[in-house]
């Protein structure tokens, strides 16, 4: 079966990768192997250069999906007696929550519904009302609706008022604007299945540098502590423990192909036209997105599900993967919705097809548009 005979995935991750990157699997590296080592180096520059914190920050890479990657930040960087503030409008927030819960360090969350934005001054009064409070954790953009936060508004004030900031921006890193030079944080999170479109298996954290010399013994787990992982790759340019081989040279092929794309503003326009064909053409079949385009980030579209009786997400998402096309659940706990992904190595042809197959299943179903 030839590659271009899978589906495409309309996923927030894994996503739809580029035969390059596929190919970049198919050899076997030693973990010792100076070449192996000579790639886990570049990866690292790589990509601290998308942030700019060159001069501000390192990369620590580690092996694992990327909640991995964010649990490993909490319990490197909050001190153990810390205080995490979580501004929660949705899944991946509320996921942030339990893994503080999990590693025993207090927490304290702002709840908004799915449909809005974080807000900076909500952050401050917080701030303001607890100074016990040690670090704001955030998720730029929150995948499970869709909405893009305001991060730099947030971190300002977070700055301000002298507390740490961990982002998880594992569905935005790559894709949209975050500039260490101009915005502070302590961490941001991303992984290497998502806006880079490398294959899934490891995260990587882009952590300030003078934050991360503070970090010693604060993690409670030996795998994921980021400190010590830094250290020793630091020393011996290795992993500490057996690297995903396969999914680095995949991930080192896709960031080649990412500067030869045009970099961020490049791979940024694809989604952000990716994302607009999508509402617009799925508006013209009669369904409606969910988020304010206003605050809706160009990687992940909710789409209000129709509201008639023959209508199903088992068989629409079977009826469209006959076509072609993976789609997604939606995660909002109190309407029925599905998401559709405008992120991954597919051409301009991808998003009209999908609104054609997605037309053509309601169609077969028997749902007339605007239900
Ligand atoms: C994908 C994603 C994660 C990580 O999820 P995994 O299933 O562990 O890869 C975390 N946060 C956000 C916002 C994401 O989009």
């Amino acid at each position: 079966m030839s590659y271009a005979a899978y589906p495409i995935l309309l996923t927030p991750g894994p996503l739809t990768t580029s035969d390059r990157t596929k190919q970049a699997m198919m050899k076997d590296w030693g973990s010792w192997d100076s070449d192996f080592n000579q790639i886990t180096a570049r990866l690292r520059e790589q990509i601290l250069r998308i942030v700019h914190g060159e001069d501000s920050h390192v990369c620590v890479p580690l092996q694992g999906s990327g909640t991995f990657s964010v649990e490993a930040a909490i319990g490197t960087i909050v001190a153990r007696h810390g205080h995490v503030l979580v501004p929660s409008n949705g899944a991946y927030c509320q996921r942030i929550a339990k893994i503080c819960k999990y590693l025993g360090r207090k927490c304290t969350i702002i709840e908004y519904t799915e449909d809005k934005q974080v807000l900076a001054a909500d952050v401050e009064q917080a701030l303001v009302k607890d100074p016990s409070i040690s670090h704001v954790a955030l998720v730029h953009c929150e995948t499970g609706a869709g909405v893009l936060n305001p991060l730099d508004e947030i971190a300002q004030v977070v700055a301000h008022h002298g507390k740490g900031l961990i982002v998880d921006a594992m569905s935005s890193f790559g894709a949209i604007d975050i500039d260490a030079r101009k915005t502070p944080f302590d961490a941001v999170i991303a992984a290497s299945g998502k806006c880079i479109e490398g294959v899934p298996g490891m995260g990587f954290v882009i952590i300030k540098r003078s934050t991360l010399e503070k970090c010693e013994g604060n993690s409670h787990s030996l795998a994921l502590d980021l400190y010590d992982q830094w250290v020793y790759m630091e020393k011996t340019t290795q992993w500490r423990f057996t690297p995903p081989t396969h999914v680095v040279a995949a991930l080192d092929a896709a960031l080649q192909q990412y500067w030869e794309e045009g970099g961020l503003d490049a791979r940024g326009g694809r989604y952000r036209r990716n994302c607009h064909a999508l509402i617009e053409g799925m508006a013209q079949i009669g369904l409606k997105s969910y988020v304010d385009p206003a605050i809706q980030a160009p990687i992940i579209v909710t789409f209000l599900a129709p509201n008639h009786p023959n209508y199903d997400f088992k068989t629409f998402y079977a009826e469209v993967k006959k076509h072609g096309y993976i789609l997604y659940p939606g995660k909002l706990t109190t309407i029925d919705t599905f998401r559709v992904g405008c992120m991954g190595h597919f051409g301009d042809a991808g998003i009209p097809g999908a609104v054609n197959a997605i037309k053509e299943t309601l169609k077969a179903m028997g749902i007339p548009a605007h239900a």
